[in-house]
């Protein structure tokens, strides 16, 4: 059982968030009792920002039992194909989420309500492109944005 793992979920060990900490640990540790854990070359990006030096990201990693798997062109282009999906089938309008107005910005022009809105960006995709192609399942924390784009991949929440 290969497991890639997504950066919240070491980012909770790592912080530490108190939320999170035991849920994502016990996860990790479940996953590496039943197999492999693997990462893709967005998220060693996104965990080495957390880190001073390049050894301690190495030395953690190292410790952690999780290698570094490189993308595969197969995944980098179904990481291209999500990402136009994703794109082609974002809505036009923003619905805000006071008074349910819909808006071009998210700012409501009927009751001037600023919301935040989750934008995805394309290192989103790759890791979950790399999951589905180099993994059998991605450890993570985010429930509705790989089961939207990803219909392939299985996904294992620290619970
Ligand atoms: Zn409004």
């Amino acid at each position: 059982m290969i497991t890639a793992i997504d950066t919240n979920v070491l980012l909770d060990i790592l912080i530490p968030n108190p939320q999170f900490l035991q849920k994502s640990l016990t996860a990790l540790e479940t996953a590496f009792a039943e197999g492999t854990l693997i990462l893709s070359e967005t998220v060693y990006a996104e965990l080495a920002s957390q880190f001073d030096h390049h050894d301690t990201v190495q030395a953690f990693l190292i410790d952690s039992h999780i290698q570094l798997h490189h993308a595969t062109p197969d995944a980098l282009y179904l990481a291209s194909e999500a990402w136009k999906t994703y794109h082609t089938h974002r809505p036009q309008h923003l619905t805000c989420p006071t008074c349910g107005h819909q808006n071009p910005f998210p700012h409501c022009s009927n009751c001037n309500h600023v919301f935040s809105m989750r934008q995805h960006i394309i290192s989103d995709f790759l890791i979950g492109a790399h999951a589905q192609t180099l993994a059998n399942r991605l450890l993570t924390r985010d429930r509705g944005f790989y089961r939207t784009y990803f219909t392939n991949l299985t996904l294992f929440f620290p619970q």
